[in-house]
């Protein structure tokens, strides 16, 4: 890629946040606008689904910090609606265009909607954005029972912050345990346990086959026929990339929970040929980065979906877009959840594992110490409030997937 002489970044979040910053740390000195949909800027959206639905931070004190001297022309309020790459502009939903020299794709993902049948009706909420935080902060202020509807991390985490709440909770998923896919049998049965011992209600292997009330929310059927009462449910199932406004524009889409805008290992977007495009890279939850563990049968692009994948891969995308050198290896993607007092860490990718061993583990206490392993490699590793072990198992990791790799 050319050095450009200006660059549009477009989604004002974490990752359009990390990449300008890292454009500039670079010795960028051209013109930096950053597009973003939400009216403010950059926030910490993890603290959404913890402290800001408990109370202890309202949802203004999620600012991310923006370094004094980046520099930047922050458009907010704005959505890119169509990519013209011919033209190398935007168009964006006010009506007027914006041209671009390089451009940053870092718009994110959505919470997943209701998949039917019908439409839910007021007091079914999804969590993505500060403005779903706080409409589901006053609900729960509300008091009331809550239904989660999908036991992954976020379900379990609302799970969790209602409970502190005192609210009466049930927690209704496909798989035996919740995050049983995130984090394996192993390790989703013990969390399981310590979410029963806190009161939620869980109901495995269970689907809500419709939800009850027209105006405002009664209830929900599950598929098991079983009816609950409740005024507030949150859909917690999965995020889309938001990826709708650049179909037509010749770049590799792939739809779905893991899909995203295809780019190579420097993050340089691929064209639907699979060469990267000229000027453009992508960061964050909309990137599908080549799958770090390929398999016969695994797709051959991931969305990894962690806040470290938007931090950790910055200056790599930065770099390419710059057409400068970076030498990067293989980044190992982490991940944090805190929820029933119990803080979870976790490293690499342990969906894909095939093998759990448990190190240490500790009822009494709370600790759990594990590492997962797909053939004879070491895919990642998870602790319960064991953190400081994990440093050590990330560089075991680290070093496992870029064995016989060749640097970006
Ligand atoms: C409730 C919640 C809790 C989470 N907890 C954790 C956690 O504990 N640990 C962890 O590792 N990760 C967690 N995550 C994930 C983490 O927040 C994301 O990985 C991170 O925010 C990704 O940053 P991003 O900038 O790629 O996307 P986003 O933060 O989604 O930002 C994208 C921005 O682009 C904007 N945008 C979208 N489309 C357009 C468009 N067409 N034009 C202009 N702007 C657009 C969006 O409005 C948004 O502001 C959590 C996510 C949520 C929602």
């Amino acid at each position: 890629m050319r050095r450009p002489e200006s660059v549009v970044v477009v989604g004002a979040g974490l990752a359009g946040l990390r990449a300008s910053t890292a454009l500039r740390a670079r010795g960028f000195d051209g013109r930096i606008t950053l597009v973003g949909e939400e009216p403010h800027g950059p926030y910490d959206r993890p603290s959404l689904s913890k402290a800001v639905l408990t109370g202890q931070r309202t949802a203004a004190e999620t600012d991310l910090p923006i370094a004094p001297d980046l520099d930047a022309s922050w458009r907010l309020g704005l959505r890119a609606v169509r990519l013209d790459r011919a033209g190398r502009s935007l168009s964006l939903n006010d009506g007027t265009t914006l041209a671009y020299d390089g451009l940053v794709i870092a718009t994110g993902a959505a919470a997943a909607p209701w998949p039917g049948p019908g439409v839910p009706p007021p007091g079914v909420h999804t969590l993505r954005g500060r403005r779903d935080a706080v409409g589901l902060r006053g609900a729960l202020s509300g008091g009331g029972g809550l239904l989660v509807v999908g036991a992954g991390f976020l379900g379990a985490e609302v799970a969790s912050a209602a409970r502190s709440l005192g609210l009466p909770v049930t927690l209704v998923g496909t798989g035996r345990w919740p995050m049983e896919r995130a984090v394996g049998p192993v390790v989703a049965s013990v969390l399981a346990g310590v979410q029963a011992g806190a009161g939620v209600d869980l109901r495995p292997r269970t689907t809500v086959a419709g939800f009850l009330g027209d105006r405002t929310l009664e209830g929900a059927v599950l598929s098991d026929g079983t009816r609950i009462r409740v005024g507030t449910a949150l859909l917690a199932l999965g995020a889309r990339p938001n990826t709708g406004w650049l179909r037509g524009s010749g770049l590799r889409l792939s739809d779905g929970p893991s899909g995203g805008v295809h780019c190579d290992r420097r993050g340089r977007a691929l064209e639907e040929d699979g060469g990267p495009a000229d000027g453009i890279v992508v960061l964050g939850d909309v990137a599908a980065v080549p799958h770090p563990l390929p398999d016969r049968g695994s797709p051959s692009h991931l969305s990894i979906g962690h806040w470290s994948e938007a931090v950790d891969r910055a200056d790599t995308v930065a770099a390419a877009l710059l057409g400068q050198e970076s030498p990067v290896e293989e980044t190992v993607p982490s991940f944090w959840s805190d929820q029933f007092g119990l803080r979870i860490r976790s490293v690499g990718l342990p969906r894909f594992a095939d093998r759990t061993e448990v190190h240490d583990h500790d009822p009494v206490r709370s600790r759990l110490e594990v590492t997962y392993h797909r053939g004879g490699r070491m895919v990642g590793a998870l602790t319960v409030n064991r953190t400081s072990r994990l440093a050590a198992h990330r560089e075991r990791v680290r070093r496992e997937w870029n064995r016989g790799r060749a640097p970006v």
